[in-house]
């Protein structure tokens, strides 16, 4: 019984061998300095804000130096497979505007290097499995649960590193006969790597971001090559996919750092180049004063479907990752106000090797500005199409008269310093409502009055404007109307001299505008009043003061 004879007991149908995949798939014809980056998610069904934070950096990376970005479906864990997850994730990158160069999805294959799905690639991982063993550094493992049980609790019990190495890697010491004759009786197997590590020496990893790393050799035996359905371990797929795809960039989660042993211990035993390797920190927030990894169970914003549901334009979001993925970001941006993100070279070096802080206050200003900056007839549009999806009541009143809309969204817009009131879609309505008469109407409300909150004045005010000062010719012409209504009944019309002399006046002219704001929008704080009442116009702005309690 030799190797050769094992691999073929196990692998009797694979005929294809390294070679011939490395013909398939030749090295990628890059220019100097080109990169080749993948994302690499798992079809959970699930979007982590996360993914998009990597993808990003791979977008960028290639935008930089030129090459490739593609994606890959991870779904070898076929128990925790979500149908239309990857769609999801496609939609999402198409939505942020990175899309990779090379995919597959619902059968459609962009790119040469496919499949991009690792259950379709099982054939390809077997062949890479079968020459392990044919070199004898690979072993078919016959362990079961409660022994692996067992030996773990040995472990703990004897203060010793856990894991199935060295003398406690029982399967690695059966001859190949007993191996053959375990696999024909039956018996249920894992396929483990046969490490050659020495867990007592170091050596020097470089990550691009977390610098030089001193690390322990793997002496690990662990498992290449799953039971029940023969697909590979994310370990075993990584080394295949990435040397076959040539990703020279890998760009994934600190999660991994831990297994970076394993790998490195791979692609030597291959003798294939490994890819550079960027860590990117954990993203995490802070709450109170404990800052902590943004969790998929506690935090809603840790999803990428909540940034949409509430309607931040995907700029925003974008824009707030930057700031995270490079610490120089938003100084360069002051610097480059005309330029966008994808002007910007991203260096893993000026990244924070601790954690990410995602802060949702920073996200909501940086999306304040983005939406103060756009047009109204893009706000129009981009709040209609998230209306479409999330509010009826707000896409009723768009295509009630688009006209009318836009003519509210542009008060104090497309100007120097426009108003930044608005993050997100979904806070359009509650800037809005008052401007449509039937809403308003029916809306609960609290009149907001300050200073002047006797009825009677409030209608001796509203109803005089009204009679003798209403006028909207000009803005000029609107608020001397105002001041001269304020002289009429007693209020000083020019601050300064109200402050000057308080005790001659029942107020000033600010407490005039405040009533007349307020009888009318119920509100307070509102943008420019001139604004309002001329998109309202005469007759429902006296309507709206005859209607106050009297
Ligand atoms: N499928 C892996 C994950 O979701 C990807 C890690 C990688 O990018 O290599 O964590």
């Amino acid at each position: 019984m030799t190797n050769q004879d094992l691999a073929n007991l196990i692998f009797p149908k694979v005929s294809s061998n390294i070679l011939d995949y490395e013909k398939k798939y030749p090295k990628r014809n890059l220019k100097e300095g080109e990169v080749v980056t993948r994302v690499a998610p798992s079809p959970t069904g699930y979007m982590h804000l996360g993914t998009l934070f990597q993808a990003l950096i791979d977008y960028i990376l290639v935008k930089n130096r030129g090459g490739v970005f593609y994606l890959r479906n991870e779904d070898t864990d076929t128990k925790r497979e979500v149908d239309g997850a990857i769609k999801l994730v496609m939609d999402t990158l198409e939505e942020y505007n990175i899309m990779p160069d090379e995919y597959e999805i619902d059968g459609k294959t962009i790119g040469s290097y496919g499949p991009y799905r690792q259950t379709k690639r099982k054939e390809i991982y077997h062949a890479f499995i079968k020459y392990l063993i044919e070199i004898g550094r690979a072993y078919p493992c016959f362990c079961t649960k409660e022994e692996l049980d067992e030996r773990k609790k040995q472990q703990e019990k004897n203060k010793v590193r856990t894991g199935y190495y060295g003398k406690y890697a029982k399967c690695r010491n059966l001859s190949l006969e007993e191996q053959a004759q375990k696999i024909k009786s039956g018996i249920p197997y894992v396929i483990r790597f046969k490490s050659e590590g020495d867990f007592n020496k170091k050596f020097i990893f470089n990550d691009l971001v977390k610098g030089k790393l001193e690390l322990s050799e793997n002496d690990e035996d662990f498992i290449i090559m799953k039971s029940s359905d023969k697909l590979p371990t994310y370990h075993f797929a990584h080394l295949v996919d990435d040397h076959l795809m040539g990703t020279t960039h890998v760009i994934r989660g600190e999660e991994w750092l831990p297994s970076v042993a394993k790998h490195i211990e791979l692609f030597k035993t291959f003798g294939f180049k490994a890819p550079k390797y960027i860590h990117t920190p954990l993203i995490i927030k802070k709450e109170g004063n404990i800052t902590r990894k943004l969790s998929k169970r506690k935090d809603p914003e840790a999803a990428m479907s909540y940034y949409k549901e509430c309607g931040y334009p995907t700029l925003a979001i974008i824009e707030s990752l930057m700031t995270i993925i490079n610490s120089n970001y938003e100084e360069w941006h002051t610097k480059n106000p005309t330029c966008t993100y994808l002007d910007f070279t991203y260096s893993p070096k000026k990244m924070s090797s601790s954690g990410a802080l995602y802060d949702l206050d920073k996200l909501k200003n940086i999306s304040k500005n983005i939406i103060s900056k756009m047009t109204k007839e893009e706000l129009m549009e981009e709040s209609f199409k998230w209306a479409s999806l999330y509010s009826k009541e707000l896409k009723d009143l768009i295509e009630r008269d688009k006209d009318y809309y836009m003519g509210i969204l542009n008060i104090e817009r497309e100007q120097k310093k426009p108003r930044k009131d608005i993050a997100k879609y979904d806070e359009i309505m509650d800037n809005i409502w008052y401007m449509y008469d039937d809403v308003y109407k029916e809306h609960e409300k609290t009149y907001e009055w300050v200073g002047i909150t006797s009825k009677e004045e409030i209608n001796l005010i509203t109803s005089t404007y009204m009679d003798k000062y209403f006028c909207l010719k000009d803005k000029e012409s609107w608020f001397n109307g105002i001041k001269e209504l304020s002289e009429s009944l007693g209020y000083a019309s020019n601050m300064k001299d109200y402050k000057e002399n308080k005790e001659n006046y029942k107020g000033s002219v600010a407490d005039v505008s405040t009533v007349l704001r307020v009888a009318l929008t119920s509100k307070s704080t509102t943008p420019d009043l001139y604004e309002i009442m001329t998109l309202l116009g005469k007759e429902r702005i006296e309507k709206r003061y005859q209607s106050l309690e009297k």
